[in-house]
């Protein structure tokens, strides 16, 4: 896909096919006006006329597609806190989880592997904080690296008996990396190995001083099993949130990002996405990633059928022609024409990389004009 035609290379850059094919020769490549040359030589010929070639990524096309104006400030209300919880494995990610939705995944798991149901709210003295779902590191590792930026707090969970691991290690760097606030649960106080202040040293040697040693990194010694703190655990994370002051408009058209998709033998492409600004209401024409759709039906966490979704709710779709990937943004659009119209462009993208020509700040001209 990292190739460009002559011909487009030459309506990009403003200049006739024969001037590029020059370049081309000089070069040493005999090219035709139907032949493909690679980004690299491309972006060399472009740069010999004082152009930098830049390929267009998924993102910009989509912010030009959905480009929108910014909010006023009285737009914007608050908006509940997006929470992942990360850690070594067995440390007690899912029990807590668990815990605080207060269902029982663990039970059903089969071998012990983390089911992935996407997505959850919970209320907390009557405000709301929504889980993601990582099924291990991977999931978040790749929505980060396709730019989703999607969590707001991320619940590092250290077993207090086992202390920090290398995977605890990795989910340190991968929040930090990703700007997203560290609340740590250490968890298993209930068990005689727990040596809580232990963990804390430890985390101290990865740049997370506990609060009460002088820091400013939250701990929370609790209990999975026992259920020991969980209700500090959350005023924690709600009271990060507030001081991090939240916010988005609900009043435009929704975007957000897909969190999990798949195909399911009776509905089709089902999709848990989350909005993260604007309100999604069944019926809308939407476009994720390659794919497009109407809005069918949405179900919110508990399976109930929602008609809207707000900021920072998760909820689970129905009607994209196609499964979209995870990481992959949603936008809402003006109809479905231009659905599907943007959505082709997209997948056109993905077939042929789309190049973006713009006048090189820094051309030859410019270092000699002194
Ligand atoms: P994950 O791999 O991080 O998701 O860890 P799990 O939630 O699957 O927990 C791993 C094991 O630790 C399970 O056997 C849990 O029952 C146990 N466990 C989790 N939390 C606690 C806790 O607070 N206390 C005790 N004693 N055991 C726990
Ligand atoms: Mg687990």
């Amino acid at each position: 896909p990292n190739k460009v035609s002559v011909q487009t290379l030459a309506e990009k850059l403003g200049k006739t096919p024969a001037e590029i094919i020059k370049s081309l020769m000089m070069r040493g490549i005999m090219a035709s006006i139907n032949q493909e040359v690679d980004f690299d030589t491309a972006s060399q010929v472009a740069e010999e006329y004082g152009i930098l070639l830049e390929e267009e990524t998924q993102e910009t096309l989509e912010e030009k597609m959905f480009e929108e104006e910014p909010d006023s400030p009285e737009d914007l209300v608050e908006r509940p806190p997006v929470v992942v919880v990360m850690g070594h494995v067995d440390h007690g990610k899912t029990s807590l989880l668990d815990a605080i939705r207060k269902s029982n995944v663990t039970a059903k798991e089969a071998g012990g592997i983390t089911q992935h149901i996407g997505a959850s709210t919970v209320e907390v003295n009557g405000k709301k904080i929504t889980f993601l779902d990582t099924p291990g590191h991977e999931a978040f590792t790749a929505m980060r690296m396709r730019g989703a930026q999607v969590t707001d707090i991320a619940i590092l969970v250290v077993a207090a008996d086992d202390g920090v691991m290398p995977q605890t290690i990795e989910a340190i760097n991968h929040a930090k990396a990703a700007n997203v606030q560290i609340i740590v649960a250490i968890n298993k106080i209930d068990k005689p190995g727990a040596n809580p202040d232990r963990v804390k040293q430890e985390l101290a040697d990865y740049g997370l001083l506990a609060e009460e040693w002088g820091g400013d990194t939250i701990c929370v010694p609790v209990s999975a099993v026992t259920k020991t703190n969980l209700d500090t655990l959350l005023e924690m994370v709600l009271l990060v949130a507030e001081m991090a002051e939240l916010k988005a408009n609900p009043n435009k058209r929704a975007r957000g990002t897909i969190i999990e998709a798949q195909l399911d033998k009776g509905r089709g492409p089902v999709a848990t996405v989350l909005v993260q600004s604007g309100t999604l209401k069944v019926g809308d024409p939407i476009v994720a990633g390659s794919t497009h759709g109407r809005i069918r039906a949405m179900m919110d966490d508990k399976g109930r059928r929602v008609k809207k979704a707000g900021p920072s709710t998760p909820v689970e779709i129905l009607g994209l022609s196609e499964v979209p990937s995870a990481g992959d943004r949603f936008y809402v659009a003006e109809s479905d024409k231009q659905a599907r119209h943007y959505a082709e462009i997209l997948a056109e993208r993905n077939r042929e990389q789309s190049l973006r020509a713009t006048p090189n700040k820094v051309s030859l001209d410019d270092l000699f004009s002194q």
